[in-house]
């Protein structure tokens, strides 16, 4: 057995930990923190893949990088320019904390990374995961990471819910640690997936106790909401409203102001869409107000022009709103009477 976490002899430990590097080589997706292992890129990439899908980050990570290129431009950037360019990624207090992370490198290590995972835990936002897989993939220390897609994995090639730390750490790579982290994470996201792994394509197979037929949790149905916002416009700025420093979810950001169901008596929606964070779905509506028959925000509001609105911390679903109401508007004006 391989250190008793895992149900393998040592020596099938070293193969498994071959095949499954093998296959990443060949196969792994090839994503731009990937190019090189630049520590400050990995840590953005790192904060930003957390809770969320890569396809998002993608959108987001080059824009990111073009305005905040290096951890001394970020560490002096205010937190409003931070949080305009995490604007649709959600979770805005991972941008939060990733600031008030690069000022604490900045002034107190004098701009030197930490090193190590137990150094990274130290830092504002950096939890055990995060710690360990910056660590592991831009300085090589031998540290498992354990997301959701490697606790499935071990579950099922194990064929036990035993400690997944523990389990990772077994069988990490000791000599790659960066890449086999990384390739536990790909087979998760790409051929162990939660509800049909594809065994037949799978590199450690061989080494499978249950080849799929483990049980997998089932996740908490997602909610439904229905959310109205009014769209007021005054020649060519828009009216938003901030949200309190201290809501649970996006504080300080902007957002179109919000309608209750009385306030949308007798006006026609401009447009309906449908956006989802978390475990949330909502059905959005948007009606057009004139400025003298606005609803009184029960918060902070403001005039913005479309080009302040690109600087601001916005809230993604306001961002979305916006960029289909100037579509909306542009086709309305080419469209002949
Ligand atoms: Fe997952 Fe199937 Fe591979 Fe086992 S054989 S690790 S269940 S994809």
């Amino acid at each position: 057995m391989a250190g008793g976490a895992l149900p393998l002899t040592s020596a099938q430990t070293r193969s498994l930990r071959r095949e499954l590097l093998r296959w990443y080589d060949a196969h792994r997706r090839e994503l731009p923190w990937r190019r090189d292992r630049d520590f400050y890129r990995v840590w953005v990439s790192e904060i930003m893949l957390q809770q969320t899908r890569v396809a998002a980050v993608l959108e987001h990570y080059a824009r990111f990088l073009r305005r905040f290129p290096t951890l001394e431009s970020l560490a002096a950037a205010r937190e409003a320019s931070v949080l305009a360019m995490w604007s649709g990624l959600g979770y805005y207090h991972r941008a939060r904390r990733m600031h008030a992370a690069a000022k604490v490198i900045v002034r107190e290590r004098h701009g030197e990374f930490p090193q190590t995972a137990e150094q990274w835990l130290a830092l504002p936002g950096i939890g055990r995961y995060t710690a360990a897989a910056i660590a592991s993939i831009a300085f090589d220390e031998p540290v498992a990471v354990v997301d959701g897609n490697v606790e499935r994995v071990l579950q099922r090639l194990t064929g036990n819910a035993g400690d997944a730390w523990e389990q990772a750490q077994a069988l990490l790579d000791r000599k790659r640690p960066g890449d086999f982290n990384q390739a536990m994470m790909e087979l998760g996201a790409t051929i162990c997936t939660p509800r049909a792994p594809q065994c037949l394509l799978c590199p450690v197979i061989s080494f499978c106790k249950t080849r799929g037929a483990h049980y997998t949790a089932v996740t908490a149905p997602r909610k439904n909401k229905e959310l109205c916002y009014a769209l007021v416009r005054r020649g060519d700025a828009v009216l938003l409203v901030r949200r309190p420093a201290d809501a649970s979810l996006m504080a300080g950001m902007w957002e179109l102001p919000p309608l209750a169901a009385e306030q949308i008596n007798g006006h026609a929606p401009l447009l309906r869409l449908r956006h989802s964070i978390t475990d949330s779905d909502y059905r959005v509506t948007v009606f057009v107000i004139a400025p003298d028959q606005r609803p009184e925000p029960a918060v902070a509001a403001r005039w913005f022009t479309v080009p302040q609105c690109e600087r601001l911390p916005l809230t993604g679903l306001t961002r979305k709103i916006l960029r289909r109401a100037a579509l909306q508007a542009q086709v309305g004006h080419s469209t002949p009477s």
